[in-house]
């Protein structure tokens, strides 16, 4: 699925079949989760091959392992470079890039003293969109910002987000919706959340969450069509029976949510102010203006 004989992935500055491509078993990324990630898209554009926000992806990979004190010296030039040459090498257009900075052999709990920068990249065409996701809160909270640099996007995070996805699964939900240690809302295990009420966007705020470009990027179509938007700490009970509700991020992109608890969203999707972001982002993905959707905003209440 992921790759096949013919895939090329970059490794350490060269690129390299998949298939032949080695690790050593030896280090803190394996054992600990002390890597960090990047999860990207690339859209077909009538511009050609994009790389969506491809920048603040790389200076977030950048950021992420300086918080780790992970050594890294690649630029985010140098990366958007690479990432394109490796699309080209594999024919992808529409493709999910997963740039990964892995430690040399190290199996003490000191920092790390060398890292390689692995970039893979396969096929992707979305089969989010068209979704509406049936959500449950989690048991599980989200890693405590006392505990974990949060705002970077660590290896290790992410077996809170396994736990948290495979209990909603469990449950016969979609998607789980994981609280902060307070009991505040603060995001799905792979995607961060908005929900609507009263023609106005609500998310929470920084801290407790991986605050997303896809979250930015909500807020700059907001921005452009005049949608009312605001950070704030909510709980559960403010978002069920909301008048609706979403979850983003680059790989789920904007996904409709259907209910919360078993408790459904009340209004037609369609006709929500959160369909026409998800509509602005489909657009601005693939290098389209959507500014004409602006108008449509006195119709849609
Ligand atoms: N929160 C978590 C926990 C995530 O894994 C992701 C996906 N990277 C997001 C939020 C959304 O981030 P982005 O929009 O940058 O993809």
């Amino acid at each position: 699925m992921y790759y096949n004989e013919k895939s090329i992935l970059y490794y350490d500055g060269e690129f390299v079949e998949a298939t032949k491509a080695k690790t050593d078993l030896y280090g803190q990324s394996l054992h600990y989760g002390y890597a960090v990630f990047e999860g990207i898209k690339s859209y077909k554009t009538k511009n050609g091959t994009r790389i969506f926000k491809a920048k603040e992806h790389y200076d977030r990979l950048k950021k992420s392992a300086e918080l780790m004190m992970i050594p890294f010296n690649y630029t985010s030039e140098q990366m958007v470079e690479i990432t394109y040459q490796l699309l080209e090498m594999n024919g992808l257009s529409n493709a999910y890039i997963r740039p990964l900075v892995i430690c040399a052999p190290n199996m003490s709990l000191s920092k790390s003293h060398k890292s390689s920068l692995v970039i893979e990249a396969w096929s992707w065409t979305n089969g989010y969109l068209a979704n509406h996701m049936r959500i449950v809160t989690s048991s599980f909270q989200r890693p405590n910002p006392g505990a974990f640099r949060v705002e970077a996007k660590v290896s290790g995070h992410y077996v809170n987000s396994i736990l948290a996805c495979q209990e909603a699964k469990d449950k016969g939900f979609d998607e789980a919706l994981l609280l902060d240690a307070d009991g505040y809302v603060a995001e799905s295990s792979g995607a961060n959340v908005f929900f609507e009420k009263d023609s106005r966007l609500y998310t929470p705020p920084a801290g407790s969450i991986l605050p997303g470009i896809t979250r930015a990027t909500v807020f700059e179509i907001c921005d452009r069509l005049g949608i009312n938007y605001e950070e704030k700490l909510f709980k559960p009970e403010e978002m069920r029976g909301a008048d609706a509700g979403f979850f983003c991020g680059t790989a789920a992109e904007i996904v409709a949510l259907e209910s919360l608890d078993n408790i459904a969203f009340r209004m037609n999707w369609e006709n929500s102010l959160s369909a026409l972001v998800q509509k602005a982002y489909e657009h601005l993905v693939s290098e389209e203006d959507y500014t004409y959707l602006k108008p449509q905003l006195q119709c849609a209440h």
